[in-house]
């Protein structure tokens, strides 16, 4: 047991980019030592806070802040009900930040106290997309100048470009979308950019589980003749029974997991063998912690990693994605966002991982290496309206997953 005591366990809200992002601060008895982690779950920001201030303050003060994995137990299993994502955020929060004391404590990185690199840096893949072919081409061609080897490849917003949909009068306001037409737009687009670029790209597309169960089949057996890097969340988490169907259809590689909460959501798929890589968000699952043994079960398996890496997630939490990535064998590919190019972003966090052609590097400070300013942070509140993206209607008007 160490003298080390947790004193006070606070919420920063910080939107730079528009997107809200909540890092926990825990304090302690030590005078400047102290932990961040990402506790991020953008759309309902303030219920995390309300977690994070109401219960998960009282819970750890006082305790032993090098005891995380304690500390994991006690949060995760104290409200009796559990694995919801405004919780698993919460416990996220704290979990990294007991991570980050324990690494300035050792005076080492996180990824040199988890038994040091496997790998140098992290490949990462960036999200190339536009409305028409021709701003398709202009952000691959962006991307490849940078060194990006790995593209995400999307025509229009997710599922699809919105052109003219037949919809009753008097539907409500949404995002509309004709989930056949999308079906229809991915493999030509997958044609479009191999007769363009050639084989040496390599390419994912996200469906963000968009489609009926047999037309995510359709799907995935049409883009296995252009060699895709992976197919992302063909399916919503309630049909991943029809994983096994994909999987016996085609040779399609398959990204599952961004809005898992609870490893019984992930056991089949991986124990199976129908996924190829999980790519679970990581606060969403209750922070590194799980997450370092969520992969050592995909392992045996064959299943890579693929953290979810998009602008809802703090620059804690893509550092603590890279640690996880640099320490990982079965590490598969890491989502990048980019958001450590923006000065807003870097007026709040300072330390972020940076991108060097291709590959996400950390740096070599103790903890996750990242220094957040309370002040500048205020500059940017967080806004509580609902996303108009997050509204997704068919085209007759049915409201349905986004
Ligand atoms: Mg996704």
């Amino acid at each position: 047991m160490s003298d080390i005591r947790i004193t006070k366990v606070t919420a920063i809200e910080t939107a730079p980019q528009g997107s809200n992002l909540i890092v926990v601060r825990i304090d302690t008895n030590q005078p400047g030592l102290y932990g961040y982690g990402c506790a991020t779950f953008t759309q309902r920001h303030k219920a995390v806070v309300t977690a994070i201030e109401e219960y998960m303050d009282q819970l750890l003060r006082g305790r032993d802040a090098l005891a995380v994995n304690d500390a994991w137990s006690v949060m995760m299993n104290s409200s009796y009900w559990r694995n919801g994502p405004v919780l698993n955020n919460a416990i996220s929060g704290c979990d990294m930040a007991l991570w980050d004391i324990a690494g300035k404590v050792a005076n080492m990185p996180v990824w040199q106290l988890w038994g040091g690199k496997v790998r140098q840096a992290v490949p990462v893949y960036r999200h190339a997309g536009g409305d028409d072919f021709g701003r398709v081409d202009e952000t691959v061609v962006a991307f490849l100048e940078q060194g990006y080897q790995y593209l995400r490849i999307q025509y229009g917003g997710y599922g699809g470009r919105q052109s003219f949909l037949n919809t009753p009068a008097g539907s409500p306001d949404g995002a509309y979308f004709d989930a056949k037409k999308y079906l229809r737009s991915v493999p030509a687009l997958f044609e479009h950019v191999r007769a363009k670029f050639g084989d040496e790209i390599e390419l994912c597309h996200d469906v963000h589980e968009r489609l009926d169960p047999v037309d995510a089949v359709w799907l995935a057996k049409h883009l296995e003749q252009y060699r895709p890097f992976f197919l992302e969340d063909a399916l919503a988490p309630e049909q991943g029974a029809w994983f096994k169907t994909i999987r016996e259809a085609c040779a399609t590689p398959l990204a599952m997991g961004e809005l898992f909460n609870n490893p019984m959501e992930w056991q089949p798929l991986v124990e199976n063998r129908w996924i190829d890589f999980i790519r679970c968000h990581v606060s969403q699952i209750g922070g590194v912690t799980p997450a370092r043994k969520l992969a050592a079960h995909c392992e045996p398996f064959g299943v890579k990693t693929a953290w979810h890496g998009p602008g809802d997630v703090s620059p804690i939490g893509h550092m603590a994605n890279v640690h996880l990535d640099l320490t990982t064998l079965n590490f598969g590919i890491q989502e990048w966002c980019g958001m450590e190019t923006d000065p807003r972003v870097r007026e709040v966090f300072d330390g972020c991982a940076e991108i060097r052609d291709g590959f996400a590097w950390a740096n070599d400070k103790p903890g996750w290496g990242i220094e957040v300013d309370l002040e500048k942070a205020k500059k940017y509140p967080c806004d509580s309206a609902q996303p108009r993206w997050l509204l997704a209607r068919l085209p007759d008007g049915t409201s349905v997953k986004a």
